[in-house]
């Protein structure tokens, strides 16, 4: 993570479950509105209908005892049969009238009902009711006209009564929206999310530096579907990075590697001298350098063969590795049968110690070479440098001079010796 970015938000991660449930949720609200709309469409309708027949029903019952009031003209007879429709539902007003349109009994509700357009255009047409009261004297006889029964509904409780119906529809649909979400949440969850939740947990438990290795979820029955292809096509993308890594590591290997010996190549030394300089530099530590030469080898080759020679060269890097050991130094092939060996945070005595370890055990190695005009064994010299980059050491090349110019004098007097600048 880009560190200079800590001032700046970060954006809010999100869940995808959270997003489909919500999503989810939407959508049905949506279907479960529209379908209510339709449902409560053909509920009005059919309100509509049971108050119409209702009512008729209830007209019905009354219509031989009201019409026996008024023929009888019995006013308290009329009056039970307007108190029991009035009490019976929700009635505006009702009445009883003679044939002379004169009122029997009547009742009418206090206030007079109100409603908006809505409720007036669902039940305007189905509030009043007249029934013609008739009276048949014998089973032969024509009924005959007596008076009329007249009834009006109470727009505002059928109204009330629609809305309450209403609410019930949507509160219904509201709660079948949200036990569709949360099922189709969990659904989704459970298929598609927590899958890709493990996916995405191995992939960021992946080491990058060695991607071929990272944990691969086994995506059990979701092997043959889109995120088992999605785990292979990731596995594949992996893999091959592992392929590039492994080739960028041979090939820095081979870069920096000396094939004969296996010991570090004079470009790897170079690089390393140059780090360890400043690294010195910045810490205030000496830095050492030994150049070691193997004595009269081209007389050793010209004698014991190319193949001997390369023996020997590899024997001589392994001595060189037996004695420098330590995590901060590097042994180097600087080229032919010459060796170097950095010393960083060693003194010049201490890398004249390490000279006269490494020369021991060349030694040590007892290889013959009747042409040397040293001890009849193989044998080398060593020229040692040290510096204090941070007190007026000048440069890394400058230290290689005088190491080398130290080999030098190894050679020159004598051969088989560490020769230490003064
Ligand atoms: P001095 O004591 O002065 O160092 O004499 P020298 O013969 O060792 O030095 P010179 O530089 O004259 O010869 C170096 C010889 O090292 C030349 C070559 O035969 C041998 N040599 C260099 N590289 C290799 C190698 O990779 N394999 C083998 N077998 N011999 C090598
Ligand atoms: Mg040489
Ligand atoms: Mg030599």
């Amino acid at each position: 993570m880009n560190q200079s970015s800590g001032m700046e938000r970060q954006p809010r991660r999100r869940s995808l479950t959270a997003k489909q449930a919500g999503l989810t949720l939407l959508i049905a609200l949506v279907l479960s509105i529209l379908a209510g709309t339709i449902e409560l469409a053909l509920d009005a309708r059919a309100m509509q209908r049971e108050i119409v027949n209702e009512t008729r029903v209830r007209l019905d019952l009354v219509h031989g005892t009201a019409a026996e009031a008024a023929f009888q003209l019995n006013p308290e007879l009329a009056e039970q049969v307007v108190n029991g429709l009035f009490q019976g539902g929700p009635v505006a007003s009702v009445a009883i009238r003679d044939d002379f349109q004169r009122a029997m009994a009547e009742r009418q509700r206090e206030t007079e009902p109100t409603a908006n357009r809505f409720a007036q255009a669902l039940f305007g047409d189905i509030l009043h009711y007249r029934k013609t009261l008739y009276y048949q004297a014998g089973t032969h006889a024509t009924p005959q006209p007596i008076g009329e029964l007249s009834l009006s509904l109470a727009i505002d409780s059928l109204a009330y009564d629609f809305s309450q119906r209403s609410l019930l529809i949507f509160s219904l649909g509201v709660v079948k929206a949200l036990a569709i979400a949360a099922l189709l949440a969990l659904v989704f969850h459970w298929f598609v999310t927590r899958p890709l939740l493990k996916v995405h947990a191995a992939i960021a438990a992946t080491d990058p530096h060695h991607p071929g290795r990272w944990p691969k979820p086994a995506m059990g029955r979701h092997v043959n579907d889109e995120l088992g292809h999605l785990v292979a096509s990731v596995d594949q993308l992996l893999q091959a990075f592992q392929r590039g890594l492994d080739q960028r590591d041979q090939l820095h290997q081979i870069s920096t590697i000396d094939g004969l010996t296996g010991i570090a190549n004079r470009r790897h030394f170079d690089t390393f001298l140059h780090q360890e300089w400043q690294r010195a530099q910045r810490s205030d530590h000496a830095i050492s350098v030994s150049f070691i030469d193997i004595d009269h080898f081209k007389e050793f080759n010209d004698h014991y063969g190319h193949v001997a020679g390369d023996d020997t060269l590899r024997a001589i890097a392994e001595a060189l590795t037996r004695v420098v050991h330590r995590a901060s130094d590097l042994v180097a092939r600087y080229g032919g049968e010459e060796f170097v060996c950095v010393l960083p945070g060693t003194d010049l005595e201490g890398a004249e110690l390490v000279a006269e370890r490494i020369q021991k055990e060349i030694r040590d190695l007892d290889i013959a070479h009747e042409h040397s005009t040293r001890s009849g064994r193989v044998t080398a010299s060593f020229g040692v440098a040290s510096s204090k980059p941070a007190h007026g050491g000048s440069s890394c090349e400058a230290l290689l001079a005088q190491a080398d110019g130290q080999l030098y004098r190894a050679k020159r007097q004598g051969r088989d010796q560490v020769a230490v600048q003064n």
